[in-house]
């Protein structure tokens, strides 16, 4: 049996002729930069996000420069954030020239551990406040601690930059009074940043990117900026860059976007499969330990945090011959990510004091995502958990 990582086939075999059809009339219609298919599209997507406005962008990445450039932040600042992440959230700090500050993560969630960010921030105001902006990860589609983030942000009088890359349509709890309330990843910091990527949940044909505000001049900052800050047309009192999202994406995605609930499910589902088949095969607990569940559950309530699954991630004792072994049984599996940021060559010039992040290092060494793609077939499921069971046997 062969099962891939990630197999896109079937989602668009089941939309094919709609998309096609989507696609010729884009063509049809000689728009191809911007126009009225984009705005549908950022209208959907703020909607969809519980946020006020929406502007497409290029990528996930520029998404996130975009949103550093429109709070002013660049040469002299730092920005405060996980070492355990996809590149393209420091690679963002760097590129408008600020450094990244990082806060290691909680071993449960693999999300930024506020108590350390509110210790880093203690620090920074003693250092002379050069952090200016907070960039949690909603790693692998599980919202980080935003209710605690945003309190330390307001306390510190700080802006937040949600990196929802992997996390479009996750819900976190917020308790006000003993009353639990759900907001949105994208609707809660300043800036949410996502990313089309076509292995994201919401995955375009090509690249793209979308940020979410609820702060009306910050959106249009936004807008011009994507634009080469160009205010009217051809008049600069800014720079910006080309950071348009094209038509031919926007209308791919407003038709996936109309599925992305009954996805997010089968991802869900595909997890709580793999926590059934796991707990059937009796892998020992300190060999596969299974993502987190703490904030699943609220009492009276169906789930605490929505997580949407954009990976499965398990963390495992010799994880890399784990790999090669389901590689060999034709089990399609990754290690996100096998370097921590403050790891990364490209940081050797900023000379770093050699700070250690021990909790994000031992993740680096331990996790491993599994297929949980929404058509993952549940006899697939099972070949994979029989596969790791087998390898612990042996
Ligand atoms: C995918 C991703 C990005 C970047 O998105 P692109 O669209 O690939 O530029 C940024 N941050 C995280 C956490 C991601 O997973």
């Amino acid at each position: 049996m062969q099962v891939p990582l990630l197999d896109l086939k079937p989602q668009m075999d089941a939309l094919r002729d709609e998309i096609l059809q989507a696609v010729t009339e884009v063509i049809d219609s000689t728009q191809y930069i911007l126009g009225p298919k984009v705005q549908e599209l950022e209208q959907a997507v703020a909607e969809y996000s519980k946020a006020s406005y929406a502007t497409g962008v290029s990528s996930g990445t520029d998404a996130l420069i975009i949103s550093l450039m429109g709070l002013g932040i660049g040469p002299g600042d730092f920005v405060l954030t996980t070492p355990y992440t996809f590149f393209a959230t420091m690679g963002s700090i760097l590129r408008v020239g600020a450094v990244p500050v990082f806060a290691d993560i909680d071993p449960e969630t693999m999300n930024i551990d506020p108590e350390k960010l509110a210790a880093e921030l203690d620090k920074d105001r003693k250092n002379g406040r050069k952090i200016k902006a907070i960039m949690p990860v909603h790693l692998f589609g599980q919202c980080a601690d935003m209710q605690r983030i945003m309190e330390l942000a307001a306390q510190y009088d700080l802006p937040v930059v949600e990196d929802a890359a992997q996390a479009i349509g996750a819900d976190c709890p917020f308790t006000v009074d003993g009353q639990v309330e759900w907001k949105r990843a994208g609707s809660i910091g300043t800036a949410g940043c996502f990313s089309f990527f076509p292995s994201k949940n919401l995955g375009g044909i090509g690249d793209g990117g979308m940020v979410t505000t609820c702060d009306r001049e910050f959106a249009e900052n936004l807008v011009s900026l994507r634009n080469h800050g160009a205010e009217p047309k051809y008049y600069h009192s800014v720079v910006g860059g080309n950071f348009r999202l094209d038509p031919v994406q926007a209308v791919v995605l407003s038709i996936k976007l109309k599925h992305l609930e009954s996805w997010h499910k089968a991802r869900r589902k595909n997890a709580d499969l793999y926590r059934k088949y796991f707990a059937d095969a009796g892998v020992e607990d300190d060999a596969v330990k299974l993502p987190s569940a703490v904030y699943d559950k609220i009492e009276g309530a169906e789930y605490a945090n929505f997580h949407i699954y954009n990976q499965f991630i398990i963390r495992c004792s010799k994880r890399d011959e784990l790999r090669d072994y389901l590689l060999s049984k034709g089990i399609g599996c990754e290690v996100y990510y096998p370097l921590c940021l403050h790891q990364q060559e490209c940081l050797k010039p900023y000379n770093f004091t050699c700070n250690s992040y021990p909790v994000a290092e031992q993740a680096a060494c331990e996790t491993l995502a599994l297929p949980i793609y929404p058509d993952l077939e549940e006899s697939q499921l099972e070949y994979v958990v029989s596969a790791i069971a087998d390898f612990y046997q042996r």
